[in-house]
């Protein structure tokens, strides 16, 4: 982070804000219509034709279709900072089950991650920085990112040249709104989101008749003896202080009872919070795999190959430390808390990762503070509050879009250099 001037100054952050009324309806009416019209990865063209006008109107200068469907706007304004604040703009093929009057008008696709949220938010947020440029100086690239569902859309708008377009960023801002009340922010320091592996194992076997194993290596024995023996990798691999997922989703292998099939294939799932931790389950897993199917006899090594990978997300500790100031000044402590780590997964640390950037990615309430009380009160928020990926989950508009203006736009002055 640059800059011994960097005195962050309440009093001009809240004339700042202080235009946000006059933007929420219109704002509440863009959230409206990227919710009914959802695009899935990588095909958000209608989002991205929309993200382009609105940033020009704002002055920034834009470009579209990096990492295919992404949109990166840039407004440079003197000398200081540089923040990359970041919002996903994709869909999930969910069937929406809301009854919204602006619900999904595309069948089986839906926000039901709450990115268009995220979008109308930092929109939001450009629209209040760019409207009162002496109040900050530096450079804002504005990044809307693809294709976040699949884990790949951050990767490729890297891949597709992002950081040499822009330059390095002093850090990445990105924030999710999630089955909290709305109003509140959620802020937790360190690594905050679970890292993501999948991998498709083909185990190789030799098929014969069910009536004659001597001629076979059965790839079922050897799946099934997989199978279990991967369970031994959190329970006797990893520390009892560290944190490891490993599922096998998906077993497949035969097609008849009288056929020793060739192949079989697994579909497995790894969550983890460390690099350390990853690696372990990573070279155990590989070393499990390989070893069952030698001790079977194959004579073919089977074959690992990743499905998609989502990185650990880490918040910097400093950076998160500062938002967490901010955001308490503003909103007051009792709407800052701290989720501690999520078993989800997110790829807006790839944009840290590849600049060399510390992240700091916060979440925000979207669920109404009322209804939110009593589901608490009666221990069954678990039941009662639809959460991200539901066919309900339906942030309500008020206070949640103010809250996530308000949080991005803050956080990014608290990197910002001061104004005149
Ligand atoms: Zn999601
Ligand atoms: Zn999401």
């Amino acid at each position: 982070m640059s800059g011994a001037d960097n005195t962050f100054d309440m009093a001009a952050d809240h004339s700042l804000l202080a235009r946000l009324p006059e933007l929420s309806d219109g704002l509440a009416d863009l959230y409206r219509d990227l919710h009914a019209h959802p695009e899935p990865s990588f095909a958000e063209t209608r989002t991205c034709g929309i993200v382009a006008e609105r940033l020009r109107k704002l002055g920034l200068v834009v470009t579209t279709g990096l990492g295919r469907t992404g949109v990166v706007g840039v407004l440079a304004n003197g000398e200081g900072p540089h923040v990359l604040l970041r919002a996903d703009m994709d869909a999930l093929p969910v069937t929406e089950a809301t009854g919204l009057p602006y619900a999904s008008r595309t069948d089986g696709v839906m926000h039901a991650c709450g990115h268009d949220m995220h979008v109308s938010c930092l929109l939001g947020a450009l629209d209040l920085l760019a409207g009162d440029r002496k109040r900050w100086a530096g450079k804002i690239t504005a990044v809307f990112q693809p294709a976040e569902e699949v884990g790949s859309g951050a990767q490729a708008m890297v891949d597709d040249g992002l950081f040499a377009k822009i330059g390095t960023p002093d850090i990445v801002l990105g924030q999710h709104v999630g089955p909290f009340p709305a109003g509140t922010v959620g802020c937790h320091p360190g690594p905050a989101l679970a890292a993501t592996d999948a991998l498709r194992v083909t185990l190789y076997g030799r098929g014969a008749h069910a009536s004659r194993p001597e001629a076979s290596v059965d790839p079922v024995v050897m799946a099934a003896s997989t199978v279990m023996r991967l369970q031994t990798v959190v329970s006797r691999e990893i520390a009892g202080g560290d944190t490891a997922v490993v599922t096998v989703g998906a077993l497949n292998a035969g097609t008849k009872d009288n056929v020793i099939p060739d192949t079989a294939e697994l579909k497995i799932n790894i969550r983890t919070y460390t690099e350390e931790v990853r690696g372990t389950v990573l070279a155990a897993v590989k070393r499990i795999v390989e070893g069952e199917s030698t001790v079977a006899g194959a004579t073919r090594t089977p074959e690992i190959e990743p499905i998609d990978s989502f990185p650990v997300l880490v918040n910097d500790e400093d950076a998160m430390a500062r938002t967490v100031a901010v955001f308490r000044s503003h909103f007051g402590a009792d709407r800052v808390f701290d989720p501690g780590p999520a078993t989800g997964s997110e790829d807006c640390g790839v944009l840290g990762t590849a600049s060399g950037a510390p992240v700091c990615y916060w979440f925000f309430g979207g669920v109404d503070p009322d209804t939110y009380k009593k589901a608490a009160e009666a221990g069954t928020t678990a039941r009662d509050i639809p959460t991200n990926h539901s066919a309900r989950f339906a942030p309500v508009i008020e206070p949640t879009l103010s809250t996530g203006i308000e949080a991005m736009t803050l956080a990014a002055l608290t990197v910002l250099s001061a104004g005149e």
